[in-house]
């Protein structure tokens, strides 16, 4: 995107203005701004305990934070985190990924996906099916559907999990270190079908330690150090020419 585009384009669909995060006396987020647009793939990128997670919680109220203030799809999240309709909305309009993929172990791979759509959207169940079956063949799992979440592999876990968060039609996905938990031969297909749905132009915040991924699919790149953006640019500029001496010795440990 340039300049001159994003200046004229539509409203962010995420925008953080001067959120600080606390947990006791550890400041884990300090004055964070961020705007995102729609359609957008914004990478983040830090060290361990740098305040990723953090971050990405706060977007969609599993974690409150104590200053500052956050709006996702007009949708106003305020410090101390009541439990507001606004904060309902965000959680059905936001879906996400976590590293551990906490399916529900009791219910089938299309249990889980079309669960939240008939429980939270009030759909049927012909219509839940039927989007699930789409979905599980997106994710190009169609025939593991009848399995329980411990009969699949890890990165087709991470798959259906995607599938069940894409079931719920998401305005925007988080991702938490999607494939940290994964044997290192399933990153890949996890890593493909969030490629793809970058390409469908889905708004996308995602944490990851996959660098070369990240500099293939961002449309910006956040660095967080410990706490604070500490730089972000287009993947060109982060990896190659960063600009920020930290960001520089964060790279030359992880690339
Ligand atoms: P990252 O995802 O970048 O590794 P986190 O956001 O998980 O970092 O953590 C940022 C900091 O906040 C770390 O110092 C971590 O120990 C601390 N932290 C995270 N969650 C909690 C919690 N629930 N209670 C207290 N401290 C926490
Ligand atoms: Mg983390």
């Amino acid at each position: 995107m340039n300049h001159d585009e994003s200046l004229s384009g539509a409203d962010p669909i995420v925008r953080l203005d001067k959120v600080n995060k606390h947990f006791g006396s550890l400041h884990v987020l300090k004055d964070i701004d961020l705007a995102v647009s729609s359609g957008e793939v914004v990478v983040i990128i830090g060290a361990s305990g740098s305040g990723k997670s953090t971050l990405i919680r706060c977007i969609n109220g599993l974690e409150e934070f104590q200053q500052g203030h956050i709006q996702v799809d007009g949708n106003d999240l305020v410090p101390h985190g009541k439990a507001t309709k606004a904060l309902q909305k965000i959680r059905t309009e936001v879906g996400m990924v976590f590293q551990q993929f906490n399916l529900f172990p009791h219910l089938s791979v299309l249990d889980n996906v079309t669960l939240a759509p008939m429980k939270v959207r009030g759909w049927n169940r012909v219509d839940a099916t039927e989007t699930a079956e789409r979905l599980l063949e997106r994710v190009d799992i169609s025939d593991q559907a009848a399995k329980y979440p411990t009969q699949l592999s890890g990165g087709q876990q991470q798959r259906v999990a995607l599938a069940r968060a894409l079931a719920m039609e998401p305005r925007l996905m988080l991702f938490d270190e999607p494939t940290s938990a994964l044997d290192p031969e399933m990153i890949g297909e996890v890593l493909d079908a969030m490629r793809e749905l970058a390409k469908e132009g889905m708004t996308m915040m995602i944490v990851t330690h996959e660098m070369g991924f990240a500099r293939e699919v961002a449309d910006r790149v956040v660095y967080i150090h410990q706490g604070e953006i500490a730089e972000e640019g287009p993947p060109e500029q982060v990896f190659d020419a960063p600009r920020n001496e930290r960001t520089r010795s964060f790279l030359s440990r992880v690339l």
